[in-house]
């Protein structure tokens, strides 16, 4: 039925009655937004029939693409078995299994599962968790402990608790008297230092003063919420090596807890199957979404502590219960598709194959370095930002109503790959299952993609006239 509607009907409609997330309407139509109709493999078929690579895993969840057999038998196994079954106060059989998975790979002593729908809940429920575990611990003894430390460019979902935690200006200050406040520690942003050093000799500052954050409030401070790897929607942000063991030193000194939002660099994204392993750091809490179930259904977890676990258990009547679910915690086909997930990373031994994969990426991306709008390139496993700017010796930013980076990203489009930039900064975010032609098709399409709007730029800037 849906299949005869025609492209320019379905536009009407689009442009009529839907609200797209993330999206300035008054441009929306004007940048030629895909519509897309089919996948398969890593690429993205359109209602015309043209394929595209999907550079950025569909917004960095589709982790071996689309279509993939192992996940579609899987839902389509479940479905004939039941799609959905309530979690609160009961139990369904596919959930359970995912948790004693989770736990299985997960690093001791994260041994429970709290599930929800997607990372904002995530790590909203981290918080959440934390702040009552602190009111009913140990007798009351933490009780002074309500705050939050957290990073500039930190971005955690668009609840509003996550957004209080969130430190992505763009994204966040319009909501600033709704938000609780929290302790803002400097963004390992070395490209536009928040402290204004150079990395060469700043001897890594910006985490002292985390540090020092940590220290000085240490009394009332509940937890520290970080993205290890690197901060996603920030701009592709890299740490220093040893920052997150430093800081989990801190908090752990501090009994504060400590909630490290995997929900982009999880699930293998920076080469390990959790971000935390690169520096042998266990966090009380641990969140994962996006790639967890492949990219194909809303699926999170928060993973924590026999410890934090205990101190909400006791008789109901005493209150120590977590009020918080979802109609939909715990969703069978979610559940499902996420052990098929875990089966394929187990299987095509995924994690063995990143290596030569992230070497290509990197190796890849510097024949963008020279080119004169290219201001910085970040990576971290398979994610990279390639942050733009207009001057490149003065690091001057575009003018935001030159939309340079998704005029990049659309003409990247004409050579047949799909990417969505996040301000300035070109985001790579590829399915873990890329191959080295796709990576390099991904560059010639950047390159091409800047060449052209290099162009139009100097033809909407014309050079200055010169003396006749
Ligand atoms: C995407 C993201 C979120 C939010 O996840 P949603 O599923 O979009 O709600 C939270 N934290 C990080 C680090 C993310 O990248």
């Amino acid at each position: 039925m849906t299949d005869s509607i025609d492209r320019r009907t379905l536009e009407a409609w689009d442009d009529a009655h839907v609200w797209h997330p993330f999206t300035p309407h008054a441009v929306y139509r004007a940048e030629e937004p895909l519509l897309v109709e089919r996948g398969e493999g890593h690429w993205l078929i359109d209602v015309d029939g043209n394929r595209y690579l999907d550079a950025v895993s569909s917004i960095w969840c589709s982790a071996f693409g689309h279509r993939r057999r192992e996940l579609d038998d899987a839902i389509r196994d479940q479905l004939d078995r039941i799609a959905h079954a309530t979690f609160l106060g009961h139990a369904s059989v596919p959930a359970i299994h995912l948790a004693k998975r989770l736990v299985d790979l997960a690093p001791d002593p994260l041994t429970r599962v709290f599930f929800s729908d997607n990372g904002s809940t995530a790590s909203e429920i981290a918080v959440k968790m934390a702040y009552q575990y602190c009111q009913q611990a140990e007798g009351g003894r933490w009780k002074n402990r309500t705050r939050f430390l957290a990073l500039g460019n930190a971005y955690n979902g668009d609840t509003l608790g996550a957004v209080s935690v969130g430190g992505v200006p763009l994204f966040h200050a319009t909501f600033r008297n709704l938000l609780f406040p929290v302790h803002r520690a400097p963004s390992p942003y070395c490209y536009r230092c928040p402290l204004g050093l150079e990395r060469a000799t700043c001897g890594v500052a910006c985490l002292d003063e985390t540090l020092r954050l940590i220290e000085t409030h240490a009394d009332e401070l509940a937890g520290v919420i970080v993205e290890p790897g690197f901060q996603g929607a920030g701009g592709v942000i890299t740490y220093p090596e040893g920052w997150l063991r430093s800081v989990r030193e801190a908090t752990e000194r501090h009994g504060i807890l400590l909630i490290l939002d995997e929900v982009a660099a999880g699930c293998g994204r920076t080469g390990t199957f959790f971000a935390c392993e690169r520096e042998g750091v266990v966090p009380d809490f641990l969140c994962l979404a996006k790639m967890l179930t492949g990219g194909y259904l809303p699926l999170a977890v928060t993973l924590t502590t026999e410890h934090v676990f205990d101190a909400f258990v006791a008789p109901p009547e005493e209150g120590r219960t977590f009020f918080h679910g979802h109609t939909f915690t715990g969703n069978a086909l979610g559940a499902a598709a996420a052990l098929a997930t875990l089966d394929v990373f187990e299987n095509d031994r995924i994690l063995d194959t990143l290596p030569a994969t992230i070497a290509h990426l990197e190796q890849a991306l510097t024949r963008l370095a020279d080119h004169p709008h290219v201001g910085d390139i970040r990576t971290c496993g398979l994610a990279a930002g390639i942050e733009l700017v207009a001057d490149r010796d003065t690091r001057t930013p575009f003018p935001t109503a030159d939309r340079f980076a998704h005029r990049v990203c659309r003409h990247a489009r004409d050579r047949g790959v799909f990417l969505r930039p996040i301000g300035d900064v070109l985001i790579v975010m590829p399915p873990l299952t890329i191959d080295t032609e796709e990576i390099d098709l991904i560059a010639d399409a950047l390159a091409h993609g800047l060449e052209q709007a290099t162009a139009e730029q100097q033809a909407r800037t014309p050079a200055e006239p010169t003396e006749p």
